[in-house]
């Protein structure tokens, strides 16, 4: 009997704050829903790198990828809740996902407890430089007298690459034909080979080919344009106004994670983004770094919840069909 309240205690002290403030004690698997070299994996090593110093503790990415994330989600939302794995996502992965996908097996806002909100950056709309379009207007006009020709490539039904393609199509009326991707890392350098001929892909991703004259920008999804790129016009100054997407990010853990280990995990995260080496960074990429405040587990779950509400009757209405 005694015995028994013994291993009682013990357990309660082991699953208890004691435990917390011990954690972590050993590496922290980093799953990440798409392709290595693309923007969610970029995340995924700027910050998890950071968050590792701050936690002393080892990341290990794991890339997951396949169906615009949610294979990496059902495993995240599978794994043992003790903050030793825990999952990236975007807009894409942790609210689209749960509205075009029917049979997941997990249930995206319950499976899974919010860690930290992350950084947003808008879409660009890029195409090779072989697309002989000067602006957007030439572009619009371009692709649907050539529908049969060009394709664009996505992360996925679903994905962030996905949720800009629809948006675009929606306003200017083009219909290209998608090419799925396990990210856009990779897409993009079949873009650059002129392999795809459009994608509307995040900043982060493709700023960088962008500077260098490999592709060519057309307009940025945001309402205003973006801080890092001040010469690529809006979609609204480029003639196409209600082109509006940003792709935030964000952690999660599997369900039932201890909340001082949640605690843990947030602190660790804005630590990382309140470092001005790792702001820089960001920033250049065309990031918004979120405040504190807006990282905080309860205000980012809520902001999720939020976005699904936003989303839902926009995918619906998008008709997406998912085999
Ligand atoms: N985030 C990208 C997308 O959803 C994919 C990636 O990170 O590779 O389009």
């Amino acid at each position: 009997m005694l015995r028994r309240s013994a291993l009682a205690l013990l357990a309660v002290a082991l699953s208890g704050p004691a435990f917390a403030q011990a954690y972590p004690t050993k590496p922290i698997t980093l799953i990440v829903p798409f392709a290595a070299g693309g923007p969610t994996d970029l995340m995924a090593r700027i910050v998890g790198e950071r968050m590792s110093k701050e936690l002393g503790q080892q990341f290990i990415i794991d890339n997951v990828t396949g169906a615009a994330g949610s294979i990496a989600m059902g495993k995240l939302a599978h794994a043992a809740p003790d903050g030793y794995t825990i999952g990236i996502g975007h807009l894409g992965t942790n609210v689209v996902n749960g509205i075009i996908y029917k049979n997941l097996n997990y249930d995206l806002l319950n499976d899974l407890v919010p860690i930290a909100r992350l950084p947003s950056n808008p879409l660009l709309v890029v195409t090779s430089n072989q697309v002989p379009a000067k602006d957007l207007k030439e572009l619009v006009a371009y692709l649907k007298a050539n529908a049969d020709k060009v394709s664009g490539g996505t992360a996925g039904l679903g994905s962030a690459s996905h949720i800009g393609a629809l948006a675009f199509n929606a306003v200017t009326g083009t219909n290209y034909q998608l090419v799925p991707y396990r990210g856009t890392g990779p897409a993009v350098q079949d873009l650059i080979a002129n392999q795809i001929q459009i994608m509307i892909d995040q900043s982060s991703n493709s700023l960088p080919h962008v500077r260098a004259g490999k592709i060519r920008a057309y307009a940025v999804t945001s309402k205003e344009r973006s801080t890092a790129a001040p010469d690529i016009p809006t979609a609204a100054e480029a003639g196409f106004p209600g082109i509006e997407v940003v792709i935030w990010h964000g952690l999660w853990a599997p369900k039932g994670t201890p909340p001082e280990i949640i605690a843990r995990l947030n602190a660790a995260a804005v630590a990382a983004l309140q470092d001005p080496e790792i702001r820089r960074k960001l920033e250049d990429l065309g990031q918004d770094i979120p405040t504190p405040e807006q990282m905080q587990p309860a205000a980012f779950g809520a902001f999720q919840r939020a976005e699904f509400a936003k989303w839902k009757p926009i995918i619906e209405k998008a008709n997406v069909k998912v085999e």
